[in-house]
């Protein structure tokens, strides 16, 4: 059966970083909502604008506006078959929604824990760095690029900052992991479908622990 694939963990625990990978070596399609709302920068809508002021203040989007948006994007032919949702279910309301979706879709849900101490994650979530071109993830501490400030394979664009990485916004983001997000957890080792990968060490260690559970 095919299946939906949700990673969770706390933002900065490498969620992305091991969803692209599955995408890249594995041709499993990675859906990244965090991704595609930053992707709304571009419009001028009164949706826009507000989710931006949202993700500017490292909160959450409201459950519905988000659901639309991975109802959305899963109804295209790319996610017919597995698919990983990188950043979603993200609170109870939205695990509910998906559990709809993946009966309507007739696929499974696995949800893999990526597990990352916290006093590791301010260090990650400051430091991070990505290409606007290729969507490369760096970091200054631990994955430098080759020069400062610019994508190896880009060397022409300059690497960003999230606006919502930096110490004030990571410490609301991660207080909301905790309380909404978090829960989570239970919800799918309850009924069996909670798997969980350590995320600390390297990045291709991780990476063939969760191939592994995939
Ligand atoms: P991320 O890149 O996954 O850290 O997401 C960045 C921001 O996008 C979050 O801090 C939220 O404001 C918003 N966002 C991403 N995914 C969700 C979600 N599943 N529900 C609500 N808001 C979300």
């Amino acid at each position: 059966m095919n299946k939906i694939i949700v990673l969770i963990g706390a933002p900065g625990a490498g969620k992305g970083t091991q969803a692209r990978l599955l995408e890249e070596r594995r041709g499993i399609p990675q859906i990244s909502t965090g991704d595609m709302f930053r992707e709304m920068r571009t419009l001028d809508t009164p949706l826009a604008r507000e989710v931006q002021a949202i993700m500017a203040a490292g909160t959450l989007v409201p459950d519905d506006v988000t659901y639309r948006m991975v109802q959305d994007r899963t109804s295209k032919p790319d996610t017919d078959g597995t698919y990983v949702l990188d950043g979603y279910p993200r609170t109870a309301v939205q695990a509910k929604q998906l559990e709809e979706l993946a009966k309507e879709q007739g696929k499974e849900i696995l949800a893999i824990e990526v597990d990352v101490p916290k006093d590791e994650l301010m260090k990650r979530l400051t430091g991070r760095r990505s290409c606007p071109v290729c969507g490369e993830i760096y970091n200054i501490y631990s994955k430098p690029p080759k020069v400062e400030g610019r994508c190896d394979d880009h060397p022409d664009a300059e690497l960003l900052h999230r606006a919502d990485d930096t110490e004030e916004k990571v410490k609301v983001r991660l207080e909301t992991y905790d309380e909404l997000t978090k829960p989570l957890l239970e919800f799918y080792l309850g009924s069996g479908r909670l798997k969980k990968v350590d995320g600390t060490g390297e990045i291709e260690d991780i990476y063939s622990s969760l191939e592994e559970i995939v």
